[in-house]
């Protein structure tokens, strides 16, 4: 198989507008006769399925939840970038790209890249004529804050509710577009197979988890905008509902998955306090402005504070190590997010965690209040203070925080070109659902950036560049691809109820996180992901032998839905461990203890693994395939990170 990137000619900064001069138009009264399927309304595909809308499609969309404003997107806290330059402290849209590439540890597209940094500026216009109300300064001009891997304040907000307040300007463009009829909406719908007809991708089955009836639903493009993979690891700071079957199913008919080894470990997270807990809660970047990261200096003191013997404030000034200021003089607290994670376990593994399990820093807001008063730190993160203290049952204006890295958004995804299509014809996928624009590392405040850019301005040029060329017949749902497929989903479900073990759902989903943590997590080696890859396959043998799903397909039944999820979960799983091995380096989010640097910074190598990663499926159990997509760095230089 040939990867074609489909990057256009030409110099960096004219390329997007170039493609969308050259890329073939679709007459507006033709458009009526296209049907374009959405799966999922997050930032992506709410502002996909809106535009296409917008435009004249026919779009159906479709979501889990019970309505399409339920979306994981909901829960994004602290902002989305822009190259607005507001400030006019220096930023520009080749300094956002720079950005971007280099906080990405040079393992992302350059044309991708700058197109996004580009279009950046319209999604701020867009959100802000449909009334999403960022905040702003005394002038009444848009504010912006600072964010990991930048220098400048770029990063627009809505105090800790961002992702809300897009989600809802998203969700208001697409219920418009409800109304007017030209986008049918299914929720409570999951997809749980992808349809191919003459190798192009021209429909889905679902299933309707009020009632449990498989359908399927015919198109002329299929946008898969369903999010990231976090889950694998059980705890992660995802919505429990987020998970990977859509892409899955989609990759095991042929669509590549890239670089399945980049997860983010955000820094800044509420610890894990029991066994019994679920989920875990980010705790903003933004905090990042204002909050100093700290631990005791010496083991001894951090050991005392664990046993109870002293309090927080009872450790001197003198004896609190600021690691980051300490370390990265020029971006201090705001190093991105790998770098401040790393830092974070290499102070708890020497035994200077904090809390009851040591496996926890200080993140500090004394200092800021003494500067600016309460009522400041209230105004700008009020929120995510009253969250803390819910949760912890601890005033974070009289202690710091205690924060610990925690999974929570993964780089990799369906393999895209240029065009936002996959390696099936006809498919696509958008957001955290592909692995286009974060290269090893994303920076903070730049999924929502991606997901609108891809939904609201990339692919309703791409789309009609592909629509263009096809023909309009519609293919029936009762065509031979689509019974197949129909069998297929009804024979998982059907086995998956049959088995009737001894093991819950839950208890799989958590063994199989424990081990990904464990050993392909924050830090990896051969050994380990070698021992990692027999242990997953162990489990998912047990898993179809051993696992307990209750109840009929004909009904609600979450311990289906979930076991659905689980069992794509426990392949993924294997994927993301094998990328990891292969890749003999370390970059962004994946660090091999092999390859670091004396500091421990990770260690590229440049000549051997400057590419994208893409793994053909060849049933379960068999070894990938891999493809490899060479990037090629033109615009800026290949350089060891540095946030010194
Ligand atoms: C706690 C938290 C805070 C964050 N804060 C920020 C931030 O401040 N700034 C930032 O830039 N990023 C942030 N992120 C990351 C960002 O929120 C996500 O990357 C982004 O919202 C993903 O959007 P999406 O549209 O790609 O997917 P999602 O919002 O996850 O939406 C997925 C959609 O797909 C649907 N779906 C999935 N599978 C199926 C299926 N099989 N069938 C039918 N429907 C399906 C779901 O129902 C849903 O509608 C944060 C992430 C977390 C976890």
């Amino acid at each position: 198989m040939i990867l074609d990137s489909k990057i256009p000619e030409g110099p960096l900064a004219e390329k997007w507008d170039k493609h969308k001069f050259d890329v073939k138009l679709v007459n507006p009264a033709n458009k009526r006769k296209y049907d374009i399927i959405v799966v999922g309304t997050g930032l992506a595909g709410a502002s996909a399925a809106a535009t296409f809308g917008e435009l004249g499609y026919n779009v159906k969309a479709f979501c889990f939840q019970d309505s399409p404003r339920r979306a994981h997107s909901i829960a994004a806290q602290g902002g989305i970038n822009a190259a607005k330059n507001y400030q006019n402290d220096g930023d520009s849209v080749f300094r956002l790209f720079y950005d971007t590439i280099k906080g990405g540890d040079y393992r992302a597209r350059e044309a991708n890249v700058y197109r996004l940094a580009q279009v950046s500026v319209n999604i701020i216009d867009q959100c802000v004529a449909q009334g999403v109300p960022f905040a702003r300064d005394y002038g009444g001009l848009l504010a912006n804050r600072s964010f990991g891997g930048a220098q400048v304040s770029r990063t627009f907000y809505a105090r800790g509710q961002t992702g809300q307040q897009l989600l809802l300007g998203a969700y208001s463009a697409l219920n418009r577009q409800i109304a007017y009829g030209k986008v049918k909406m299914y929720p409570r719908t999951e997809m749980l197979d992808l349809v191919m007809v003459d190798g192009k991708a021209r429909g889905i089955v679902v299933r309707n988890l009020i009632t449990g009836k498989i359908e399927s639903h015919s198109a002329h493009a299929v946008v898969l905008a369903t999010g990231g993979y976090g889950n694998v690891f059980f705890l992660s700071t995802n919505a429990m509902g987020s998970n990977a079957t859509a892409a899955w199913r989609a990759y095991k008919k042929g669509a590549l998955f890239a670089n399945p080894c980049y997860t983010q470990i955000h820094p800044t997270c509420i610890p894990v306090s029991g066994g019994y807990q679920s989920k875990l809660t980010l705790m903003s970047e933004s905090l990042r402005n204002d909050g100093r990261v700290w631990v005791p200096k010496t083991k001894e003191i951090a050991e005392r504070l664990r046993k109870g013997e002293i309090t927080v404030n009872d450790i001197a000034e003198a004896d609190r190590d600021y690691y980051l200021e300490r370390k990265y003089p020029a971006f201090g607290n705001l190093v991105p997010r790998d770098v401040a994670s790393r830092n974070a376990k290499l102070v708890c593994d020497e035994g200077r965690g904090v809390g009851s399990s040591g496996l926890a820093v200080y993140l500090d807001f004394a200092d800021a209040i003494k500067r600016d008063g309460q009522a400041a730190i209230a105004a700008k993160y009020g929120n995510l203070f009253e969250m803390y203290a819910k949760i912890t049952d601890e005033n974070p204006y009289e202690r710091p925080m205690r924060i610990y890295p925690a999974v929570h958004y993964t780089m990799g995804g369906l393999w895209v070109d240029y065009n936002l299509m996959t390696s099936i014809p006809g498919l696509y996928a958008a957001g955290e659902a592909n692995f286009s624009d974060h290269g090893a590392n994303r920076l903070g405040a730049s999924a929502l950036m991606q997901g609108l850019a891809d939904g609201y301005f990339v692919l309703p040029y791409t789309i009609g560049d592909y629509l263009a060329k096809m023909p309009y017949d519609k293919v029936p749902v009762d065509h031979p691809a689509f019974l197949e497929a129909e069998k297929n989903v009804v024979d998982i479900n059907n086995k998956l109820l049959s088995i009737n073990g001894n093991r819950t759902v839950d208890e799989f989903h958590k063994a199989l996180g424990a081990i990904m943590w464990e050993y392909c997590g924050m830090a990896r080696n051969a050994e380990g992901l070698q021992f990692a890859k027999q242990e997953i396959r162990k489990l998912r043998d047990e898993f179809w032998r051993d696992v307990k799903v209750v109840g009929v397909n004909e009904e609600l039944n979450i311990t289906l839905e979930k076991a659905n999820r689980v069992a794509d979960f426990l392949e993924l799983g294997e994927l993301m461990v094998e990328d990891a091995l292969h890749r003999n380096e370390s970059c962004g989010g994946h660090f091999r203890e092999e390859y670091q640097t004396p500091e421990n910074e990770a260690l590229r190598d440049d000549e051997n693994f400057a590419y994208v990663a893409a793994w053909e499926f060849t049933g379960v159990g068999n070894d990938p395939v891999l493809h490899k997509e060479d990037l090629k760095f033109e615009n800026v230089k290949l350089t060891q990170r540095s946030y010194k």
